[in-house]
């Protein structure tokens, strides 16, 4: 059997399936959660199916989650999307269930599960739902067609990052097709507050930026705090460094009440999740997470971004 064919029999199989994603959930782990709840919602009505993990953090104009019972995991099966590693998925219950599924488009550092696909190559997990929904004839409700849609609008930036393929395209051709309003949607997932809006001028006027286009920006818990902002709301500055022409890699890092950093990276060219990984992270190629446990280790992510920057340079 495929792994495809596998996942369709645990699905047949199961009469309680719960959907799980990662911690501080982005448009794709939403998007890939709830559009797989909604199409096996509509296509297999007898059966119980839950979206679950807590908060959505700015996200409720996607979907919004379910709170349930420990006892619902007895005999069910439970699915994971868009979560390279164990220790991210949101809701640490999804182990009590009967069997375990990886759906993900990362790197597989972190082969949890007892069915596991991964396609590094798909710009978003929500692309691979949408080719299960496509390839197995699922019919897809113009809500699911949304939340898949948005899922790849985000993981993708528009359609900007080099994970953008032609098959990406033709999936989003196809969702778009299922009469839900793209323009709401697209700036549903673009909108800012004015004060994120403030502090991206903060952003840009503190950037550092080195000879070989390594660029760094801190975000203090002190600015955080004159801006009245926090960690969730900083998603939408991290792209913004990319846009000017001789930055090749950047990092932002952000302070945590408890005083360590989360560091999110970006590159147009140098590979940086092996970086990611050395600092308690991980992630795509040239978009990754990390995590600095002082001003110490910021500071070593730098170097060793301009580090690499300097290298690709010299290619
Ligand atoms: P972010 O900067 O949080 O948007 O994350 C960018 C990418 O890196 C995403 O694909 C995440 O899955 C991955 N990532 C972020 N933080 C971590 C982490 N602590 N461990 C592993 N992967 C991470």
């Amino acid at each position: 059997m495929t792994t495809i064919e596998k996942i369709i029999a645990a699905i047949k199989e199961y009469d309680r399936i719960i959907i799980h994603r990662h911690q501080r959930p982005d448009p794709d782990a939403i998007g890939s959660q709830v559009g797989l709840a909604e199409t096996l919602r509509h296509n297999f009505p007898d059966k119980e199916i839950y979206q679950v993990g807590g908060s959505v953090e700015g996200l409720e104009f996607l979907a919004s989650m379910e709170t349930i019972e420990d006892e619902k995991y007895q005999d069910a099966l439970v699915i994971v999307t868009d979560t390279a590693n164990s220790p991210r998925i949101s809701d640490k219950r999804f182990s009590l269930g009967d069997k375990l599924i990886k759906i993900d488009h990362h790197p597989n550092d972190d082969p949890y599960g007892d069915i596991v696909w991964v396609n590094t190559k798909a710009s978003s997990c929500s692309e691979m739902i949408a080719d299960l929904a496509f390839d197995l004839d699922l019919e897809l409700t113009s809500n699911a067609a949304r939340l898949l849609y948005g899922g790849i609008v985000g993981d993708t930036g528009r359609f900007l990052y080099p994970a953008t393929t032609s098959h990406t395209l033709r999936v989003a051709a196809k969702l778009i097709d299922h009469h839900f309003d793209a323009t709401k949607l697209n700036r549903e997932i673009e909108q800012i507050s004015l004060k994120v809006a403030k502090l991206s001028g903060y952003l840009y006027q503190n950037l550092k930026v080195d000879e070989n286009g390594a660029a760094q920006v801190v975000l203090s818990q002190e600015v955080m705090k004159k801006y009245d902002i926090v960690d969730s709301e900083t998603s939408s500055l991290v792209p913004l460094p990319g846009v000017i022409d001789n930055v090749l890699a950047w990092g932002l890092f952000v302070e945590q009440p408890e005083g360590y950093y989360r560091v999110r990276l970006r590159s147009k060219g140098p590979v940086i999740n092996e970086l990611a990984k050395r600092h308690h992270g991980g992630g795509h190629p040239l978009a990754s997470g990390a995590n600095a446990h002082d001003d110490a280790e910021r500071e070593e992510i730098y170097r060793e971004l301009q580090a690499m920057c300097a290298l690709y340079k010299q290619k």
